[in-house]
């Protein structure tokens, strides 16, 4: 996850959704916003994202219990001179917000809902792919195969072309294992080279983030109701069962703040009503008491990039991933000045401060740049949103697929994922997906138009 010349780190996993729907159907929901450098940047078609089904998004439905948390939340926001907006999505990106989500009726409207009711897509469970079948000599894709769970291999041929969209990890695994990725890749595992692609694997881009915890005064947290058995855990819970009602339909990001703590630094900064074990697991769950979840997310790294490699020519094997964080000193300072800040408001933020016991289970060194430094470095994990280890740019020297998604010098084959995203979005990019998904439909609707009119 970190390897720097003075500091290296290896964190064991990287989530994903090896599932229908991919990590649309484990993320944690927040659709995001954007800051646009430059007006007018997006094509306005992509304004329909949202607005309609299948994936519906809506306002974060808030838990009624939580009003005091937000309200002390609120209050120290403003005594920061940092105003609230409920219009993020304008282009400027600053503010504190409630968060949009995409969450419909306590449910998770995930990207799996765009297949319901198309009866000409056949889904086939459980398989995993092995290899794209790449003729050598004319270089052009005709298929893929797969592995059954019984272990047997499955050959699929296309008529037209393939596509594939495995994500940010396991597209130029299967690109590698295909024979198309850096020489010395290949050549380390024994892969008979088709193509000759350096970018594959390589530029891989993801949010660091710090979180931390604060113990706060009890009924300004959800943890004695949502973590812990007691009879009012066992209300919530079959209060969703019976009528999807209640804090088990809420995504617990109550609020989500923007600040500007430079004229260059942007930050995500978001408030959990309750210590939330996905990002803390590195600090022990605490058995009483009421928390505040604090993640501070870098939304503009230094582009240095890490990068996808394999760990063995066996497709089921997973690849080595090097997210590559802090290799840049900027970061580890943009990080820590986040850090502080986000401190500063709670600890010091008229209303908060009155709530909060204490640091947990560490405190922050705030007064020492060097401890912080450490700090960062040492608590440090992914957002969850990598990009760019396929990189959509000009030409095969530059990236892996062209301005049509196809992969360069394949005849074929195209890719449609997160992986062509060549620079990350300053926001979680689950609707910058969509939109890629959405280009990727009208490119190939525009492309194979008979066949699109005929259905
Ligand atoms: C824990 C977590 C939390 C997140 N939270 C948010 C959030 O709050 N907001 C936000 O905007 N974004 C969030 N994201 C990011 C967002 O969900 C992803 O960016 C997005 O889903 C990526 O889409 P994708 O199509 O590139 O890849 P994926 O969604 O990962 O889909 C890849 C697909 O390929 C399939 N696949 C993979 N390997 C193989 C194989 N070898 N053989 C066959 N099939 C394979 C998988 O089953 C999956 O269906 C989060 C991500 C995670 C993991």
């Amino acid at each position: 996850m970190i390897k720097r010349d003075d500091y290296k780190r290896i964190k064991k996993s990287n989530t994903r959704g090896k599932i229908l729907g991919g990590s649309s159907s484990l993320n944690y929901f927040i659709w995001s916003a954007i800051h646009h450098d430059y007006p007018n940047l997006y094509d306005p078609k992509f304004k329909k994202l949202g607005t309609s089904r299948p994936i519906p998004i809506s306002r974060a439905k808030l838990i009624s219990e939580m009003q005091p948390f937000r309200d002390a939340l609120t209050m120290a926001w403003i005594s920061r001179g940092v105003p609230t907006s409920e219009n993020v999505y304008n282009g400027e990106m600053i503010g504190l917000t409630h968060c949009l989500d995409t969450i419909h009726n306590s449910q998770r409207p995930g990207s799996f809902l765009f297949v319901e009711n198309n009866p000409n897509i056949t889904i086939l469970s459980s398989v995993h792919s092995r290899r794209l079948i790449i003729d050598k000599a004319t270089r052009a894709c005709t298929g893929v195969t797969m592995i059954a769970p019984t272990g047997a291999e499955l050959n699929f041929y296309a008529i037209r072309e393939v596509i594939f969209s495995q994500g940010v990890f396991e597209t130029p695994k299967l690109l590698m294992l295909s024979g198309v990725g850096s020489a010395a890749e290949l050549v380390k595992h024994s892969l008979d080279v088709v193509l000759v692609s350096r970018h594959v694997g390589q530029h891989l881009l993801e949010h660091p983030a710090v979180p931390f915890v604060l113990r706060v005064k009890d009924n300004f947290g959800m943890d004695d109701v949502l973590l812990r058995p007691s009879p009012r855990h066992d209300a919530v819970i079959s209060a969703y069962r019976s009528n999807k009602e209640g804090p088990m339909g809420s995504g617990l990001l109550e609020m989500v703040g923007f600040p500007r703590i430079d004229e260059n630094l942007n930050q995500d900064l978001d408030f959990v009503c309750m210590f939330g074990s996905a990002f803390q697991w590195h600090f022990p769950t605490p058995k009483n008491g009421s928390y505040t979840s604090v993640v501070v997310d870098l939304v503009r790294p230094v582009p240095k990039g890490g990068e996808v490699t394999l760990n063995s020519a066996d497709p089921l094997v997973q690849p080595n991933i090097n997210l590559n964080f802090f290799a840049d000193d900027l970061d580890t300072i943009a990080m820590r000045e986040g850090v502080r800040w986000a401190y500063n408001l709670l600890l010091n933020g008229k209303g908060f401060k009155d709530i909060v016991i204490d640091q947990y289970p560490w405190n922050m060194p705030l007064d020492s740049d060097e401890a912080m430094k450490r700090a960062v470095l040492d608590r440090s994990q992914a957002a969850f949103h990598p990009c760019g280890t396929a990189r959509l740019c000009k030409n095969i020297d530059q990236g892996v697929v062209d301005p049509q998604l196809r992969v360069h010098s394949i005849k074929n084959l195209r890719a449609i994922d997160a992986s062509i995203i060549p620079l990350i979005p300053d926001c979680r990019i689950q609707n910058s997906v969509y939109m890629i998904g959405e280009e990727g439909a009208d490119i190939i609707k525009a492309q194979h138009s008979d066949l699109h009119k005929a259905l």
